[in-house]
């Protein structure tokens, strides 16, 4: 019988799962504490728990971990963590240290079936949706580690952006409850409008998160219309730039923050001319196919990468652009390139397909020569740093 993970289960199912080994909610509100706040695995540690308890929990349940294959730390200290999920599957999240925040970027999914023309991770195709516990063990990870490694029991990860691998709206069922653990008071205490989901535009699933869950919303818009999205983004195929506008419209109505963030990949030649910057506020504008949309910009540099084909915009072109969105009344932000040295960029994760199979294989290979068990890393502590500053 494998251990229940309880990384799986959000305040509600962590209470229900403790009724069923007959206990009350408060030791589910003990427990989770100890998980989330403490970032404790073993239960003998769980000091205020009664022993019965503990015992029982030893005997069924665990607080699973995602075995770390390597660290990577950035000149500008971006941390890059890829973690083994299994099959010769790996998954990333990316520690973006700034003045006033620490943000933590996480994975949904290992691969993507949305298969966007720009992003590696769509190139790759898809693998497999990640568990509920496989996305909360790489904030319960981070954080911990983070506290260990800068000495502090104070919380270092104040902001969650669902941008890492994947399409976190196609992975619904388990995103929901790792939302609710990252926004519990008990859990990671985050405030909604420090958790943001970032999605390629699956309009049915962004209304049921303004019914569910509702945090902060970015849409990967990358095209003013739609025979150009449809290229860029398939899934425009399905629910195009109008559908799209107005669930975020109504996403508006719940959202914790009064407007919705729409990124745009700089695409050179493709999709950054000021003639299509001033579509672009046209199609959130008044006269617009949903109305206004009250919106931000952050329009992203593309990360080139091999296989894509496309050239990222100059800087030059990217400040123009800004300027015709701004001169229209547009908040716009140009994202800066962090951990450039690490391969942590936005579309970068999990570098190239191949490195990745590579990596596997030559753990596996390493583990059979060894007779090695699987590299689980604990958390609080960490791996050892490989500062490898690729150059590219
Ligand atoms: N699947 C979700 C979230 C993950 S991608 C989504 O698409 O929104 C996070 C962001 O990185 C998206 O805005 C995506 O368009 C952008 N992105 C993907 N590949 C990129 C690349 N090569 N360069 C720059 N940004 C990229
Ligand atoms: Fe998937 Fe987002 Fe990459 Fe598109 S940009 S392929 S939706 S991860």
């Amino acid at each position: 019988m494998t251990a229940v993970n309880l990384l799986d289960f959000d305040l509600d199912a962590l209470a229900a799962y403790c009724e069923q080994l007959g206990e009350k909610r408060f030791r589910a509100t003990q427990l989770f504490r100890w998980i989330h706040q403490k970032g404790a695995r073993d239960f003998a540690q769980m000091s205020d728990l009664a022993k019965s308890l503990r015992d029982k929990l030893a005997s069924r349940a665990e607080i699973r971990p995602l075995p770390v294959i390597s660290e990577h730390v950035s000149a500008d200290g971006t941390i890059k963590w890829l973690f083994d999920v299994g099959g010769g599957n790996a998954v990333e999240s990316v520690f973006i240290p700034e003045d006033d925040r620490g943000t933590l970027c996480v994975s949904s999914q290992a691969g993507c079936a949305v298969g966007c023309r720009f992003c590696s991770t769509g190139h790759q195709g898809f693998s497999r949706n990640l568990s509920t516990g496989e996305i909360v063990a790489q904030l319960w990870f981070a954080e911990h580690a983070l506290r260990a490694r800068f000495k502090t029991a104070e919380r270092v990860i104040s902001n969650v952006v669902m941008m890492g691998m994947g399409e976190p709206l196609q992975n619904y069922a388990a995103l929901v409850p790792a939302l609710r653990t990252m926004l519990d008071d008990h859990g990671y205490g985050l405030s909604r409008r420090r958790v943001t989901v970032s999605t390629s535009g699956v309009v049915p699933m962004i209304d049921r998160l303004r019914k569910d869950c509702p945090v902060a919303l970015a849409v990967s818009l990358h095209a003013p219309t739609d025979p150009l999205r449809d290229e860029l983004v398939p899934i425009n195929r399905k629910y195009p730039i109008k559908e799209l506008l107005e669930a975020c419209q109504r996403y508006l109505e719940a959202a914790p923050r009064d407007f919705i963030t729409f990124e745009y990949c700089m695409l050179d030649g493709v999709n950054d001319s000021d003639a299509q910057a001033r579509e672009l506020l046209a199609l959130v504008g008044e006269r617009g196919p949903a109305g206004r949309v009250p919106c931000k910009f952050n329009l992203i540099p593309f990360n080139p990468f091999p296989a894509s084909g496309l050239k990222r915009s100059g800087a030059a072109r990217v400040q123009a652009f800004a300027q015709v969105l701004i001169d229209g009344g547009l908040v716009t932000t140009v994202r800066k390139t962090r951990g450039d040295d690490i391969d942590a960029a936005c579309g970068q994760l999990a570098g190239e397909v191949q490195d990745r199979t590579n990596a596997a294989t030559r753990m596996a290979g390493a583990r059979q020569r060894a007779k090695m068990v699987p590299i689980a890393v604990q958390a609080p502590g960490g791996s050892d740093i490989h500062n490898e500053g690729t150059s590219r």
